[in-house]
């Protein structure tokens, strides 16, 4: 089945049109800088030339229709109708506590997406405006939500509650939700496909680190534990992403610089984390180079990232009491040795032991396994592939007309 995937930023629209079946890419793209004075359109079509244009772009609608333009183009299409598409799945950041799987999109799911839209002002606001124009365009396809949270949504309350009054939880649903789930989800079930180990027993870590980062803790298939929260500004130091702090910090920023508190948002969620511990960039490749160009703070942000890395997995080696695997994807986990290395090389009273031989050598884009062979616990560097997460749910919610596919 032929599903386009889309997920939507305040000022961005990604695609991906996926053949379900054969798990294939047949295109992606990306329209960038939507609203800006010149917009960037990027089309890959598998086995086609690139395209890449310039041109005014004002809202994710006509972000849409260019999408769509593209797809269905003499030279560089994919389609040759728009009722190739048999459904199209939507990345949607937050569910809230009502999504616990995907589900086909109607107007009490649009509501539900709006009331999230104060649990992540970020990111639901421009998901229901990508559902909006997708289905303005495509009004017979079927339009499915996967949720980033619904993977969380197995947390017991001991994971999820807060040390703050009860009512706020039951008042304002003030708990930890956790995101990447989608990516999260996809490892951890390619790990699967390696072991004989019965899928109860099994229990793994899963470290997401991109620009965004999250770590899991996966038991017997269900996420118990994540590190990120209500939001997902907190657990780890992210790209630009302060992840967590003490909150006592948060006022005395706010008496001290005399900010306001949509400052304080800016700055927490845009100037922090590595951005911020740099003064130089969030992107991991940057620091690195600077770093080894002998750039103190640089090399600083690393440390901290790395060392925030390591308490997580011992936290959650802890809370799975014990670990079979530990599985490094995104950006940042399936490309930098480096990061992976000063990450996993202090573990081993832990039984975990990273072989470097096997870190420095791998095959970008593959499933390798880079732990020695005494470690106890296996270490993978594991591609994700959340766009097929998406396709794949969308088709299967869109062909039994909304049962959960999840499994
Ligand atoms: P997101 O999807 O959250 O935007 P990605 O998963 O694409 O993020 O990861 C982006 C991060 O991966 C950036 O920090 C980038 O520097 C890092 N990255 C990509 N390739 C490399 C590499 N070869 N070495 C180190 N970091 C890398």
């Amino acid at each position: 089945m032929l599903v386009l995937v889309i997920n939507c930023g305040s000022s961005s629209v990604k695609y991906d049109v996926i053949e379900t079946e054969e798990r294939r890419d047949i295109c992606r793209g990306i329209v960038e800088r939507i609203g800006a004075v010149t917009s960037i359109l990027k089309h890959e079509p598998a086995g086609k030339e690139r395209i890449k244009e310039t041109k005014v772009i004002n809202d994710h609608g006509e972000a849409l229709q260019e999408i769509l333009n593209f797809l269905l183009s003499d030279e560089a299409g994919v389609l040759s109708s728009p009722s190739d598409i048999k459904a199209v799945g939507h990345r949607v950041v937050h569910g809230g506590e009502m999504f616990k799987d995907s589900v086909l999109i109607d107007d009490v799911v649009k509501d539900a997406i709006k009331q999230a839209f104060d649990l992540a002002p970020l990111h639901n606001p421009p998901n229901l405006k990508g559902i909006q124009a997708a289905q303005e365009r495509l009004p017979d396809i079927p339009h499915v939500a996967v949720f980033d949270t619904a993977f969380h949504h197995s947390l017991p309350p001991h994971a999820y509650l807060y040390g703050i009054p009860n009512r706020l939880y039951r008042r304002h649903k003030i708990r930890k939700y956790g995101f990447h789930g989608t990516s999260h989800y996809y490892v951890s079930r390619q790990y699967y496909k390696l072991t004989d180990k019965p899928r109860k027993d099994t229990k793994v870590i899963t470290c997401h680190l991109g620009n965004g980062a999250s770590i899991a803790a996966i038991k017997g298939g269900e996420s118990i534990d994540t590190s990120m929260g209500f939001t997902p500004l907190s657990g780890m130091v992210m790209g630009t992403r302060s992840g967590d702090l003490d909150p006592s910090i948060l006022f005395y920023i706010m008496e001290k610089e005399e900010i306001q508190l949509n400052s304080l948002h800016s700055m927490l969620n845009r100037h922090s984390g590595l951005l911020g511990l740099s003064g130089y960039a969030s992107d991991m490749r940057d620091l690195i180079e600077e770093a080894r160009n002998g750039d103190r703070r640089c090399q600083q942000a690393i440390d901290v990232f790395c060392y925030t890395i390591q308490k997580y997995i011992g936290s959650y080696i802890a809370a799975l009491n014990g670990c079979d695997a530990i599985l490094l994807t995104a950006g940042i986990g399936e490309n930098s040795p480096v990061i992976r290395q000063k990450s996993l090389e202090n573990l081993d009273g832990l039984g975990i032991e990273i072989d470097s031989e096997k870190n420095e050598n791998l095959t970008r884009g593959k499933l390798e396994k880079i732990s020695s062979d005494t470690s106890k616990t296996e270490i993978y560097v594991v591609p994700t592939n959340e766009e097929l997460v998406i396709a794949i749910d969308a088709a299967k919610i869109a062909s039994a007309k909304g049962q959960s596919p999840w499994v």
